[in-house]
């Protein structure tokens, strides 16, 4: 099929179902206009939603619980990473999160993307120093901040869930921590562990 054609199918569509959820906007104009003025020729936050949810049903977010983050429990480790064992996963099982070398599990890494453009796109920047975290770092971080179970910020070596590609630290200012605490569940993130409202994990139920 001609790509013009498809492209102009799929803006048809999209187009469509914009005027059918919102009878005010001029159809009409918003298909003769087109992918750099339609945005700006409807109200901005509708198109959007209409243009994310007609293109990006796959994926789907699945929100997490909110609890105190002291009562989440153990964490289930993903199933198809648990042979590799806690902090021995190699890279290329993980994801990329296009932010220096930080990588998560798959899933984890398309719920944290999506929940960073959300913020961008509230106007708030959120920062991160830490992703998946191997042994050796794990290691390293219990001998440089002592063990959690002991008063410090480590988790035993080997039962992190930063080891499992499921846990970040993020650089939070005080408008992007009740950012985060307002929104992160919706993307499946939480902050589960008390004393450390840096550290988010990816538990979504
Ligand atoms: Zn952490």
């Amino acid at each position: 099929m001609n790509g013009i054609a498809a492209v102009q199918g799929r803006i048809a569509a999209i187009e469509a179902r914009f005027g059918a959820t919102t009878p005010a906007a001029p159809t009409a104009t918003a298909v003769t206009s087109t992918f750099d003025s339609a945005p700006t020729a409807s109200p901005a936050g509708s198109f959007g939603t209409v243009f994310r949810s007609a293109l990006g049903a796959r994926d789907a977010l699945t929100p997490a619980h909110r609890l105190a983050p002291g009562a989440y429990g153990r964490l289930q480790p993903p199933a198809e990473l648990i042979g590799y064992g806690n902090g021995r996963i190699p890279a290329g099982a993980l994801t990329s999160i296009g932010d220096g070398n930080h990588r998560l599990h798959a899933p984890a890494a398309r719920a944290y993307e999506q929940m960073i453009a959300a913020a961008r796109a509230d106007g708030v920047d959120i920062g991160i120093t830490d992703s998946y975290r191997d042994i050796a770092g794990q290691q390293r971080l219990a001998a440089q901040k002592g063990l959690y179970s002991r008063g410090g910020l480590a988790a035993t070596p080997g039962t992190s869930n930063h080891g499992w590609g499921l846990s970040v630290d993020l650089d939070l200012d005080a408008p992007a921590q009740s950012w985060m605490r307002a929104n992160g569940p919706r993307f499946g993130f939480v902050e589960d562990v008390p004393r450390e409202p840096w550290h988010w994990t990816y538990r979504p139920s």
